[in-house]
């Protein structure tokens, strides 16, 4: 996945054009910057890339989607429904807007199960957030119906998904307001940035303002802006954009390169026939991001990512026992840990963590093995790779 692999001469030069005129702020300057608007340009280019009207650049992928939540009206007392299996990210955007985050089983797919979302939906809920986990994506159709029937906000985490595609639209396309992030461990990297996708203009006109104090940009004077409502800061720097700018352009190369890699890898572990892949839906093409596989239980997962490390087979994450990405070990939001006082409101509302299990979820993360596909490997390392990969696990397999 880390565009950080790939990193050279193209984001050299944009950096430097930034660099030579030194605004370093995507805002104003207009006449010292030698026409330089980094952002404003990898807006453009990203909206080409997921074929969407809007695109507003942010300053992570953990703003965007506070930013995304806050632009569609997401805010105090609202529930938003997440799934178990995310980084801590989720829980923390729709915290930050007083809001509450309703956690709900994935399935097979790695994401959002749409009949654990239908059971979870109250009065209460606003919006239902989807995370196209580790390259791949929900049911995609199924939760749009449910959203629609509910009236409920639709909101997609494509932040492990640059170029993936559903029915053949880029994931993050498809629900009101996809996130990304293009922090250094993404397919491409800004170093820290993120961006809010939208085809409502509405929505896009909030997260323009909302993330840039409330500006309304209109006319070139910054001081003389009106501030239609509150905002807060989550622009991104010149720098960062000029980053991005030369990495997206490379989209396409990193995800052939993932493509090869990953495939090299399936085929090899594919023969063993108690390894089962994860579901992708119909319609889906994965990013190639990670390879995804179930074990056939916890302790032949466990026993496959001990020998991996072992045996040099690095980034393969066995997301149970994970402290960032799985409910299990989220002890900070079951026991409410905050520097500061929660609302009541919200302190009620996650009450139902302290009791609540997540058989289904357990089934399928405590099995399964995400192996991040990198972009550095050659052919060869790769085929090596996938030898050693195919013997722990059928050692393993053996030994249970
Ligand atoms: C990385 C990530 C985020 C947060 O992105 P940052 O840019 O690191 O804030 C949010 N959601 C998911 C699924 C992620 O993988």
């Amino acid at each position: 996945m880390p565009g950080f692999e790939l990193f050279g001469d193209l984001e050299r030069k944009e950096v430097n054009d930034v660099l030579d005129n030194g605004v370093l702020m995507r805002y104003g300057f207009d006449g010292m910057r030698n026409g330089h608007w980094k952002a404003k340009t990898l807006e453009k280019e990203l909206e080409n890339t997921f074929k969407t009207n809007h695109v507003q650049l942010v300053s992570s992928g953990t703003a965007a989607v506070s930013v995304a939540l806050a632009s569609a009206g997401v805010g105090a007392g609202d529930e938003v429904i997440m799934p178990t299996f995310t980084f801590v990210a989720s829980f923390e955007a729709i915290l930050m807007l007083g809001a509450i985050p309703v956690l709900v089983d994935i399935d097979d797919t790695l994401t959002l199960d749409p009949k654990a979302v239908e059971v979870a939906i109250t009065s209460k809920t606003k919006a239902v957030m989807v995370v196209q986990m580790c390259g791949s994506m929900a049911n995609m159709n199924a939760l749009q119906t449910i959203c629609e029937t509910h009236d409920l906000l639709f909101i997609e985490d494509a932040c492990q998904a640059i170029g993936g595609t559903y029915n053949n639209k880029p994931l993050g396309s498809i629900a009101d307001l996809g996130c990304f992030s293009f922090d250094f461990v993404k397919t491409i990297t800004c170093g820290e940035g993120g961006a809010v996708i939208t085809n409502n203009s509405e929505y896009y006109k909030n997260a323009d303002h909302y993330s840039d104090h409330g500006h309304d940009h209109v006319g070139n004077d910054r001081g003389a802006e009106n501030h239609p409502f509150l905002g807060y800061n989550f622009r991104i720097s010149e720098l960062h954009a000029a980053v991005g700018l030369a990495q997206v352009k490379r989209l396409p190369e990193f995800i052939a390169i993932q493509k090869r890699n990953y495939n090299i890898l399936r085929d090899a572990i594919s023969e063993i026939p108690s390894v089962i892949f994860r579901k992708v839906p119909e319609g889906g093409e994965e990013s190639y991001a990670f390879l995804n596989f179930f074990l056939p239980d916890l302790e032949i997962a466990r026993m496959v990512s001990k020998s991996f490390k072992e045996n040099g087979i690095d980034a393969c994450f066995h997301y149970y026992d994970n402290n960032w990405h799985y409910v299990r070990k989220w002890e900070h939001l079951k026991t409410q840990k905050s520097l500061y006082p929660i609302s009541a409101e919200v302190r009620k509302g996650l009450e139902y963590l302290n009791t609540k299990t997540f058989k289904q979820s357990d089934h399928f993360i405590g099995r399964n093995l995400s192996c991040l596909i990198k972009l550095s490997w050659s052919k060869e390392e790769v085929r090596q790779r996938a030898v050693t990969m195919a013997k722990c696990i059928k050692m393993a397999i053996n030994n249970s």
